[in-house]
Formats: C-alpha cells, sequence, structure tokens
C-alpha cells in the first residue's frame, strides 16, 4: 500500500499545480449558465475541443432554455449531430429546457438537488454547474480526476463517489475552488492515460504511482504540459 499524503504534502501539490496556472478555467466555451449547462450535459463522452466546434453557433442563437424550446429537439440536433450520443442528449437538454422554464422560471437553480432533476444531468454535471457558475467549492469527478487522485495516492477511491468525498476530506479549503480544473487539466495534459508525463510533472516527487515513466514519448515535444499551460493562461 503507497503511503497516504501527509497534509504539508497535500499542501504542496496544490500549490505546485497553482503555481503552474495561478486561474484555471473550464475549456468548455459558454455565455451564461444556461449555456454553462448545455455545453457541460453535451460534454459527457466527448471533447471539450468537439462541444465548443458545435456550440458556436448554437449560442448565437440559443442562450436561455424558452429559446431553446423555439428551436425543439429538431432543431438542436441539427447544430450538436457531430458529438458522440446526440440523440439522447438532444432529447435531455430540450426535456430539462422544458422543466427550467416551467419550474424556475427560466433560470438555472443553484441548488444540487434541483439541478440533478433535470433530465440528463448528474451529480458530475451539477458539481461542474455549482463550481464554474456559483462558485461553489465542489469537485466534479471525471476519468481525469479519477485517474491522478488514484495513481498519485492524493485520495485513492474505488468509484468516482468515493474520489469525490476523499478530496473533500484532504483538499485544503484555500484551494477547493479550484481543485476541479487543476486536477483536470493535471489529468488532461501531463498525467494522461497510456503514457503519464513523469519527466516533466511538477508533482513527480510526490506522486506514488509506482510506475512513473523515465523519459517523454520521443515524438512529444519536449514539456507539452508546461507550453498548454501558459497559452491558456495568455487567452483568459
Ligand atoms: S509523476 Fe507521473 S504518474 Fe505521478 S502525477 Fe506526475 S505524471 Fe502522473
Amino acid at each position: 500500500m503507497p503511503k497516504p499524503f501527509t497534509r504539508a504534502e497535500v499542501e504542496d501539490f496544490f500549490a505546485r499545480l497553482k503555481k503552474q496556472n495561478p486561474s484555471p478555467k473550464t475549456e468548455l466555451e459558454y455565455t451564461n449558465p444556461y449555456t454553462l449547462l448545455v455545453a457541460v450535459a453535451l460534454s459527457a463522452q466527448a471533447t471539450d475541443k468537439g462541444v465548443n466546434k458545435a456550440t458556436k453557433a448554437l449560442f448565437q442563437k440559443v442562450s436561455t432554455p424558452e429559446q431553446m424550446l423555439k428551436l425543439g429537439e429538431k432543431g438542436l440536433t441539427e447544430y450538436i449531430k457531430t458529438i458522440g450520443l446526440y440523440r439522447g442528449k438532444a432529447r435531455n437538454v430540450v426535456a430539462a429546457a422544458k422543466l427550467l422554464a416551467e419550474k424556475h422560471g427560466g433560470q438555472v437553480p443553484k441548488d444540487r438537488d434541483a439541478l440533478q432533476e433535470l433530465p440528463g444531468v448528474g451529480r458530475k454535471t451539477a458539481n461542474v454547474v455549482l463550481n464554474v457558475a456559483f462558485g461553489e467549492k465542489t469537485i466534479a469527478v471525471d476519468t481525469h480526476i479519477f485517474r491522478v487522485c488514484n495513481r498519485t495516492n492524493l485520495a485513492p477511491g474505488k468509484d468516482v463517489r468515493a474520489v469525490e468525498d476523499k478530496l473533500e476530506q484532504v483538499v485544503p479549503d484555500h484551494y477547493a475552488l479550484h481543485a476541479h480544473h487543476w486536477l483536470i487539466l493535471h489529468g488532461r495534459y501531463t498525467c494522461i492515460a497510456r503514457k503519464p508525463l513523469c519527466p516533466v510533472c511538477v508533482v513527480r516527487d510526490l506522486c506514488r504511482f509506482k510506475d512513473k515513466t523515465k523519459e517523454l514519448p520521443p515524438e512529444k515535444p519536449k514539456a507539452p504540459a508546461a507550453r498548454k499551460v501558459a497559452a491558456r493562461s495568455s487567452k483568459h
């Protein structure tokens, strides 16, 4: 069993991720809480890049549940058919718009239970919306965060809920607002699934993963993680 992180190590872990990217942002594009909700719902099993490509035109036409209802399921399908599982997603997005219009005055509720009542909205989507749109200290555990937390032993757990609960216990309050994005970006660009980029990882001496890579894949340029983070920071 790898050694659990001490409090000082957890502090150090997040301090380093923060130094690398002081104000992390979601890579999904949105214009208000409603379009964020739609973008997150569309992003299940799809890349943020693919979702952004589809929503660029959609969000110029639709930014409220009422406008989504006007567009309708068939109309929405035309915008999102490049995204995986688009038929089911279109059905859910329109059904959610109906509920938002009828029950919440067209506003996205700042409440976990109310969010999770919406068709197609699970705990992960609700956590992202609460965090990004309303500034709540929630951590939505996706595949990247699940991998990073188990590999490093920062917050191990057998399923996403166990990891979320563990993160709630161990993440210092002053890092809780951005922990979600730091961990996702770390998993997406450095602690990648197949061959993590351990030689350029800023937390490698804290990480407990026993199979750390010793060299970067030859086809990758040096330190891609650092460059991507720098490029993103300059855009926001
Ligand atoms: S050292 Fe390697 S396995 Fe550990 S967090 Fe960094 S990239 Fe991931």
